[in-house]
């Protein structure tokens, strides 16, 4: 059994966006530009964003951190993105979520121009990428294909079953399986699926995207098959520093025992998403100069 190990791929991944980072700089003067906006306090997004900042200064990109009060208004908010669309400095534009419940996120999130849609969430980037035209691919999903192809299986006539059908994994994380350049055959799987290990069973590989603890287990698994776990679970746990451990969604010692390969939690998907934001912000900054 391998574990799909997602830092390395990370890793290797960082270091070819640096060097063409620092080449776009030597060639055209362009230093790549990612805005990060934060509103309120919510600590799980406070760490996210400050990892995502030191993932840029490694790359050699410029972020901008741009933290704002709970109590920004969403016109306050849109006026902020609509500059940040204007300013050549900026290449990506993302916006942390959740927002404020007074906030309504779709209208921020397709606020964003296009082509600084460095996260793949707006309305024009998952239309593009659902008709195969040029976009940017949304960076969980295009983390977890990497991933499977870092595991050495070619997806090609393959089965894969998708559990969770949220738009930012699931959907989008089907999509690209199901394109021509992919070729696998997908199943989606959700809440509404009766037996679910009756479809599980017969995937080649299985991405678990439920946000539930348990919900993929070794028996549920052809012998063989990839596992991509997205799942990240806090479980409570006094023994830890910090009062909880994360876990995913597989059952991670039962797939093992049948799975080819799978990847951990922490260390699989995780570290691939912020590595595809940089990927995505690094070709918005070739596009524009
Ligand atoms: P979500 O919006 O809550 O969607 C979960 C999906 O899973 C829903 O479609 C739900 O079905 C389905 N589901 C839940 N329990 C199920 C079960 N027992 N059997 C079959 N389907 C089930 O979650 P999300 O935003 O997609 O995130 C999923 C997980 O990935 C979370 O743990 C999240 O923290 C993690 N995540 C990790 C990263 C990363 O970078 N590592 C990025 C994004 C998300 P219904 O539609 O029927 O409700």
């Amino acid at each position: 059994m391998e574990i799909i190990d997602g830092k390395k791929l990370a890793a290797n991944l960082r270091a070819e966006i640096a060097s063409d980072a620092a080449a776009l700089k030597a060639e055209k003067g362009v230093t790549p530009g990612l805005a990060v906006i934060l509103v309120g306090e919510n600590p799980a997004s406070v760490s996210y964003v400050t990892a995502k900042e030191k993932a840029c200064a490694e790359a050699g990109m410029y972020s901008r951190e741009i933290r704002l009060p709970e109590s920004t208004t969403q016109e306050e908010l849109l006026a902020l993105v609509k500059e940040l669309n204007g300013d050549s400095a900026i290449h990506g534009i993302l916006v942390q979520l959740p927002l404020p419940k007074h906030i309504a996120d779709k209208a921020v999130i397709d606020a964003i121009a296009p082509e600084k849609d460095v996260d793949g969430f707006t309305a024009v980037n998952v239309g593009r990428m659902l008709i195969g035209e040029e976009c940017f691919l949304p960076c969980t999903p295009h983390g977890i294909i990497k991933l499977i192809e870092f595991s050495g299986m070619d997806l090609a006539g393959k089965h894969a079953v998708v559990i969770g059908r949220s738009n930012i994994v699931g959907k989008p994380v089907a999509v690209l399986l199901s394109r021509k350049e992919t070729n696998a055959t997908v199943t989606m799987c959700h809440t509404g699926t009766r037996d679910l290990a009756s479809f599980t069973r017969q995937a080649d590989v299985v991405v678990v995207a439920a946000g539930r603890p348990g919900t993929l287990t070794g028996d549920m698994l052809k012998p063989g098959a990839v596992v991509i776990d997205v799942g990240v679970n806090r479980i409570k746990d006094e023994t830890r520093p910090k009062g909880f451990r994360l876990a995913g969604d597989a059952d991670f010692d039962s797939c093992a025992k049948v799975a080819r390969a799978i990847t951990p939690v922490p260390g699989g998907v995780g570290p691939m998403t912020i590595t595809m934001l940089l990927w995505n912000t690094l070709e918005a900054a070739k596009r524009a100069s």
